[in-house]
């Protein structure tokens, strides 16, 4: 509902969190002045779509990838200032110091309410590097995009620092382009954030596909022609890709006093409103609470993002919208493989107290004599005191992401075990076998929860 406001809302930062937040304003708030300030040239862009852009630039488009141009934007009303940024924070005042990175000029922009979206950056190991090293590049942003397309278009050999979903995800990006990829993980195995079995599968996916891949192993150093790793193994290559993970961009309302949680990102009520009453903080730059433990978790992806801005746009202007959580729901793609996951793992549910058995199913992604049918690994976490649904991982050329969507339902609904088993789900053969893999496995589950409750060995599937 429309308010005659004029409540001057700042926004700091415009590509998921940011931008959400300033069109949700704007819908819900008419007459707000709405002022947001990004550093980059773009605003409102998907960084999940840079790996495939990468991969195939001629049918994803640069442009495409641009959910709402700046154009857009100022014609809703909304003062839009990209490659500006904001340097200094003043909560008492509410002010910001605001520099023009082009022409250099500083001003300044007052607000009654204040979002700070700034999301976060690559984390750039400081590798020791000669002069004439490859040069290295990170892929978090359309701004990294223009310093790494290039690089892609011409490298022959790229080593790919980093296991975790961007660094797969650009792997396969430069691997369809033709070329010879090597990932270095310094972890004794890849996909820090999935279990054993996903990261074998995966492991296996690579090898299929000509990834090579060099686990326990970290870089020494860069030098003319390659990198150095630390066992002195030398790895020829025309350009390093560093993909290590992220850290919240936090600085600025750090400086201005704004509290941070334990996970390092700003601090947030469900309101998505900081210890300081009227600043808001959304997205990757914010900590938020996993829904089953009741404990702070900073999971940065997305949609989280997207939603997050949406709950901050609205409460900027007067609306009482309220953030519920995450159970860590994510999905990624390596080349024929779909990975997914949601909820707690078994440690992690042992760890928040719950009495968690797991089961691992391997089922037919649709009826067997479909021709798409593929097997799907399916694994559940369960309560044995109440059956209660706590998290599952599924990996797959098919269907993962069907599975892991009905599980993160029946954890965010906070179903049973039977109510999986029995749910009334869609079947066709080419859609889905007569029972579907997550009822596969929740009856499976089960049987576990019944073996082990009986104190009788667990019976897994033939
Ligand atoms: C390669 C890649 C693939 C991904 N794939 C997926 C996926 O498949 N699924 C998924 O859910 N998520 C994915 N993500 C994560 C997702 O892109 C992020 O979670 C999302 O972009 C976060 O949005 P944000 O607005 O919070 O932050 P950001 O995207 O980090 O944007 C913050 C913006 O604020 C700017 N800024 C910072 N400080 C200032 C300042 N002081 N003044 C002005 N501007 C400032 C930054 O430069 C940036 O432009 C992927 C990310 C990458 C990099």
């Amino acid at each position: 509902m429309a308010r005659a406001s004029g409540t001057r809302v700042l926004i700091i930062g415009a590509v998921a969190a940011g931008s959400k937040a300033a069109a949700t304003a704007r819908r819900r708030d008419p007459t707000a002045h709405i002022t947001v300030i990004g550093d980059e040239p773009d605003i409102a862009y998907s960084a999940c779509g840079l790996p495939y852009h990468l991969g195939d630039p001629d049918a994803i488009a640069r442009e495409r990838l641009v959910a709402r141009t700046p154009e857009r934007f100022r014609s809703d009303g909304i003062d839009l200032r990209v490659r500006h940024q904001v340097d200094r924070l003043d909560l008492e005042a509410g002010e910001a110091r605001v520099i023009d990175l082009e022409g250099g000029r500083s001003s300044r922009a007052p607000f009654d309410r204040l979002l700070i979206a700034t999301g976060a950056q690559a984390i750039r190991p400081a590798f020791p590097a000669s002069a004439d090293a490859p040069p290295t590049i990170t892929l978090r942003s359309m701004t990294d995009l223009e310093r790494v397309a290039p690089v892609v278009a011409s490298a022959r050999r790229i080593v790919v620092v980093g296991s975790g979903y961007v660094g797969l995800e650009a792997a396969e990006s430069f691997r369809r382009r033709g070329a010879e990829v090597t990932i270095v993980e310094k972890l004794p195995r890849i996909l820090p954030a999935f279990g054993d079995e996903a990261a074998s599968l995966v492991a296996a996916e690579l090898a299929a596909n000509g990834v090579t891949l060099l686990v326990g192993r970290g870089v020494g150093a860069l030098e003319s022609g390659g990198v150095v790793l630390d066992d002195d193994r030398g790895l020829p290559a025309d350009a390093v890709l560093v993909a290590v993970g992220v850290r919240p961009n936090v600085a600025l309302a750090a400086e201005a006093g704004v509290a941070l949680g334990t996970t390092g990102a700003v601090a947030v009520d469900d309101r998505m409103e900081t210890d300081h009453p009227g600043v808001f903080a959304a997205g990757d730059c914010a900590e938020t609470v996993q829904r089953q433990t009741g404990r702070p978790v900073w999971i940065p992806l997305g949609d989280t993002a997207n939603r997050m801005g949406r709950v901050a746009g609205e409460n900027r202007v007067g609306g009482d919208r309220r953030f519920p959580g995450v159970i860590g729901t994510t999905v990624f793609g390596c080349f024929s493989l779909n990975v997914a996951r949601t909820g707690l793992t078994l440690a992690d549910a042992e760890a928040a107290g719950f009495a968690p058995v797991s089961c691992r199913v391997s089922a037919p992604s649709r009826a067997r004599y479909m021709p798409g049918s593929r097997p799907l690994e399916l694994g559940l976490v369960v309560d044995r005191r109440d059956g209660r649904v706590l998290g599952g991982v599924a990996v797959g050329a098919d269907g993962a992401d069907k599975a892991i969507d009905t599980i993160a339902t029946a954890i965010w609904g906070g179903l049973r075990i039977d109510d999986l088993a029995d749910i009334d789900l869609a079947y066709a053969p080419p859609v889905s076998p007569v029972f579907a893999p997550v009822q596969v496995a929740a009856e499976v589950a089960r049987g576990t929860i019944r073996s082990v409750n009986d104190g009788a060995p667990v019976v897994l599937p033939g």
